[in-house]
């Protein structure tokens, strides 16, 4: 869909509808396969006339939602797969191949770190991990084996945001490619495609699908680089379920709306314990986009706070190992996201025990400060 902005774009991509051509809702195509009338018809398929053979290859309900998020990325390909994780993956082995290197941004999600730390090396990629505020050390960094750079374009959980035209001139100058997270920003804020990212990877988990009640992934970007990436999420069996992917596209119709209410809440939740005597430090990105700053804010309490207390003292808003609700919820890296690393890499990249992540919903802003508020004095030693 050319010439229509973001909101009507998002909630008018829809799936070949031809076999059922005047439902309004995309059916779910809950099928494992699919059928042939004869042999030419199955033939047709191998010559490319007819897209659907088998689910975990290709299903209208999978390609409706990375036809979506490509569009909405504004990038030619996209494909969805069971995870951000599987995503992540399958973007990485598209360029990456046995002998290759990359280098990494220090303070991505502690999954992903985990996953380029302690796997790609199985898959024979070397690694080296690096602070991407400094895009000296990258450069530093790039060996004639790099083939490329990976980051995420608001990192977790500290919300840094990727100078990301930097990051883009640097590879083309040394001729490697650019993997972005961009699960934070949403296309709705960033849209690394259009900057000359080569690919563009999404936890569908969070913001796209928008109700914490699936598990998906993303990943948007050239043709030839999604096609790489498409065979490596066949080959893995890593592909989403058709239901996933109609409850995600399902959600990612609200994402605008979600997005600017959520941005528009967290800027006045910072705002409020940015003054607030027991926040040491607040975490909120400026001028990430014109339509805002993102849904998250991260805070590092100060040491009068007992940590046990406040967690046990926030009411309505839960602790949950996620982000990107419509709910307001809480997480605590040092026991979730960044489990999996060590004391020292906690360390390097700031995350301690007064560390919270507050994922900020869709509620009435003053509802979410006053819990906020009552969490902390009731747990002031
Ligand atoms: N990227 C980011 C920024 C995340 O926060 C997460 C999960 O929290 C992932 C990727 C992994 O996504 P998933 O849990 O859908 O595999």
């Amino acid at each position: 869909m050319t010439n229509t902005s973001f909101d009507t774009k998002i909630v008018h991509h829809k799936a070949d509808q031809s076999l059922v051509p005047n439902s309004k809702s995309t059916p779910i195509y809950q099928t494992s396969a699919f059928t042939f009338k004869d042999l030419d018809h199955l033939e047709s398929y191998y010559e490319g006339n007819s897209p659907y053979l088998y689910t975990r290859e290709r299903n209208p309900n999978t390609d409706e939602l990375a036809g979506t998020v490509a569009e909405l990325e504004e990038a030619p390909a996209g494909v969805a797969s069971s995870s951000g994780m599987s995503a992540i993956l399958a973007g990485i082995l598209a360029v990456a191949k046995p002998g290759d290197h990359i280098v990494a941004a220090e303070d991505v999600y502690g999954g992903s770190h985990k996953l380029i730390t302690k796997e790609l090396p199985t898959f024979g990629i070397d690694v080296t991990m690096v602070s991407f505020s400094n895009l000296e050390e990258v450069s530093e960094a790039i060996t004639d084996k790099t083939k490329l750079l990976y980051t995420e374009s608001i990192s977790n959980p500290f919300l840094r945001v990727e100078d990301l035209g930097g990051l883009v001139a640097l590879a083309r100058k040394k001729n490697v490619k650019t993997m972005v997270d961009n699960t934070f920003a949403t296309p709705y804020l960033l849209q690394p495609y259009t900057r000359g990212v080569d690919l563009v990877v999404h936890s569908g988990t969070k913001y796209i699908g928008g109700h914490s009640d699936v598990t998906c992934g993303v990943l948007v970007g050239s043709e030839e680089l999604v096609q790489a990436a498409t065979q490596k999420i066949v080959t893995f069996g890593a592909n989403l379920s058709p239901f996933e992917a109609w409850l995600t596209q399902r959600g990612a119709k609200t994402l605008g709306l979600r997005m600017k209410k959520q941005s528009y809440n967290a800027k006045q939740v910072a705002k409020v314990l940015d003054e607030h005597d027991a926040v040491r430090t607040v975490y909120y990105p400026e001028k990430v986009s014109e339509r805002g700053n993102g849904a998250i804010v991260t805070i590092e309490l100060n040491d009068s706070i007992d940590i046990e207390a406040f967690f046990r003292s926030l009411g309505w808003v839960k602790i949950a190992p996620t982000l990107a609700g419509v709910e307001t919820t809480v997480s605590y890296p040092v026991r979730t996201s960044h489990r999996a690393l060590s004391d020292e890499e906690r360390e390097k990249i700031g995350i301690n025990d007064y560390v919270i992540r507050l994922s900020i919903g869709i509620e009435d802003h003053e509802d979410i400060i006053e819990q906020l508020k009552k969490a902390i004095a009731d747990s002031k030693s």
